[in-house]
Parts: C-alpha cells; structure tokens; sequence
C-alpha cells in the first residue's frame, strides 16, 4: 500500500528548490545517502542535535538536575514563563489537513500564555550550529514559514480572536549566543505564506498525478544534492 504523502518544512523546502527532488525523495520515496564528507558531518551533526534536544526537554520537563542547563540561558527562560503563567509543550507536533494535503510540524518548544484576555505564543527551535545565520536568512527559511502558519491556525481554531501578531518564532543557539534571534509574524506573512502553499499544492498534485514533464530546479541546487550522480536532470551532467 502507498503511504500517504504529507508535507512538512523540509519536503516543502526540497520542493522550492527542485521540484525533481522532491518527486523522487518524497513521492516515490527513494531516499539515498552519498556517504560524502558532507553527508557524515550532517548525520554526525543531527546526533549532537538529538542529544542536546533531549537535554532541554529533560530540563524544561523538570526530569532530574542539569547543573549545565541551569547555567544557560534557558533557565531565566523557563523562569519567565512560570512566573507568567505560560504552558510549555514540549516536542510539540501539529498535524494539519489543508486543500486534501497532511502537512506535519515538529515543535521543540511551543509556549502559550495569556494575559488580559490576550492568547500570546511562542515557537522555540533549539539549534546546534556554530553558524549564526543572518536575520533575515531565518526569517526567510521555510521552516519560519511553516511553522508560524500551521501553529497559528491551530490556536485561531481554539480561540478565533488570536492576533497573529501575538506569535513569534525564536531560533535559540546556545553554543555561540546567550539571546533567542526573534521573527514576528502578521496577517499580512499569513496571507504571504498562504498564498505560496497554495502555489506549490498545484505543483504538487501534478507530481503526484504524474502530469509533470518538465521540472524546475534552482541554480547551485545540484552542487550538494546527494542524488546528483545519477540524476538525470542534474546540471552537473550533460545527460538530459
Ligand atoms: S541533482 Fe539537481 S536536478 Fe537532480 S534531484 Fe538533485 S537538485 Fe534536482
């Protein structure tokens, strides 16, 4: 039985920059490691990233004591939001359906609170690099994107007068900044964000059907796809 292809930051992320990729990665599911320097150090990367989410969730959740932890940042953090009544939900997932689609988001951290009747929330994403992106690279990643829209319509579903300009989102790296980098959100990037699924829904469905001959893929886009010693369409071959 196929299973049921639902959508996330990363598989829309693939699409924006080929939409190739995202066919034979998500679609057909034909996932592929390269094994290149480049692919060890990810996975390498992904297994500190595993253990430090760990470490902040066992944290936040009051699961023993990290004198480590209690040294961050994060501790004025979870103070804060205990002292203002704020309820933290940890690895928080959302699972939404939207124009016949799932579409899935791995929350580290999603604080909501209230005040003078006012739901406000935050979307924490703990991050490992030693890179600190500029601002506005985080306010264009389509993890930004996607998880302010589908974390916003879950709590407009629960309470209809959510402002969206009471939600943000903050990247948190703890091992070069003590201090969250900080995207605010609007009705204006929710009609934005909307309007860019609804545009890659349509190019999704052709994939899915099958009625996509041609392709687009973005310049530089090959140079690092672990697929692109076979791909037909890669621009690094003269095979197409
Ligand atoms: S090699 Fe290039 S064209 Fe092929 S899947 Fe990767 S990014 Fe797309």
């Amino acid at each position: 039985m196929k299973r049921e292809l639902v959508l996330s930051q990363n598989s829309i992320k693939t699409l924006s920059q080929c939409s190739y990729k995202f066919k034979i990665k998500y679609v057909d599911r034909f996932f592929w490691n390269d094994f290149s320097p480049k692919n060890r150090e990810y996975n390498e990367g992904l297994k500190q990233g595993v253990d430090y989410h760990m470490r902040i969730r066992r944290f936040f959740q009051n699961v023993g004591h990290d004198e480590g932890m209690m040294r961050t940042k994060l501790s004025t953090i979870k103070s804060s939001y205990i002292e203002n009544g704020y309820k933290l939900y940890n690895e928080f997932k959302i699972n939404s359906f939207y124009k016949g689609r799932y579409f899935v988001a791995d929350i580290d951290m999603l604080a909501i609170g209230e005040d003078e009747g006012k739901i406000y929330a935050d979307i924490w994403d703990w991050k490992t690099d030693l890179v600190m992106p500029s601002q506005s690279n985080l306010e264009n990643r389509m993890q930004t994107k996607i998880y302010l829209i589908l974390t916003y319509e879950m709590i407009k579903s629960r309470y209809p007068d959510f402002d969206a300009r009471n939600l943000r989102m903050k990247y948190y790296y703890p091992r070069i900044d003590s201090y969250s980098r900080d995207i605010k959100f609007s009705k204006a990037q929710y009609l934005m964000t909307k309007k860019m699924i609804d545009a890659y829904l349509i190019e999704i469905n052709s994939i899915v059907l099958g009625n996509t001959t041609s392709y687009r893929i973005e310049k530089g886009a090959c140079k690092f796809c672990e697929y692109n010693k076979f791909c037909d369409f890669s621009e690094l071959t003269n095979r197409k």
